[in-house]
């Protein structure tokens, strides 16, 4: 007997730490693909998924601003740390065969979407895991932020953390 889901469309929010599996900083491989394969559970469920992937495991913009970096700047390099990280993730999924597509919130088109609602939907809609990245675009926020602003704006029915 097959169970309907309990929810229809969910976002993830996995931060940069998560993704350090064992190590002290930056990417491990390993990590990355297991939480993809936890999505892909997911979405063979006829979940739609959506993701949001913080920065802090290579930059966090309070402590670059701690060391004398002016806040702002350091916020972006925070956002462009989860621009990595969400590329790093794509990568994971679609080495499972889930397509995956990137939509970041500073528009870099050379290497990912820019974000816009109505295609990110369009996306979840087709089966495909969107992973949102740079945070809200702003600095001065997290991407905790993020994760709550776009799961509103995709009407997921539940937000989940991995910290
Ligand atoms: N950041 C930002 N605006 C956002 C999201 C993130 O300025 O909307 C910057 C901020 O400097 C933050 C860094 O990006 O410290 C990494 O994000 P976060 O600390 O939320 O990552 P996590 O703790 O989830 O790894």
């Amino acid at each position: 007997m097959s169970e309907e889901p309990q929810y229809t469309r969910v976002l993830l929010k996995v931060s940069g730490e998560a993704l350090m599996g064992e190590g002290q900083y930056g990417i491990d491989v390993a990590t990355v693909d297991r939480i993809a394969s936890e999505v892909k559970d997911a979405l063979s469920l006829g979940v739609e998924v959506c993701m949001v992937i913080g920065g802090g495991n290579i930059f966090r913009g309070l402590s670059g601003a701690a060391d004398g970096m002016d806040r702002a700047s350091a916020d972006y390099m925070g956002m462009l740390a989860t621009i990595m990280n969400a590329l790093a993730m794509q990568n994971g999924l679609e080495r499972l065969g889930v397509p995956t597509r990137v939509l970041s919130a500073i528009p870099m088109t050379s290497v990912c979407e820019p974000y816009i609602r109505r295609r990110a939907i369009r996306h979840m809609e087709k089966a495909r895991v969107v992973i949102f990245a740079a945070g809200t675009g702003n600095p001065f926020f997290t991407t905790d932020t993020a994760a709550a602003l776009r799961a509103a704006e995709m009407n997921c029915t539940a937000p989940f953390a991995l910290f």
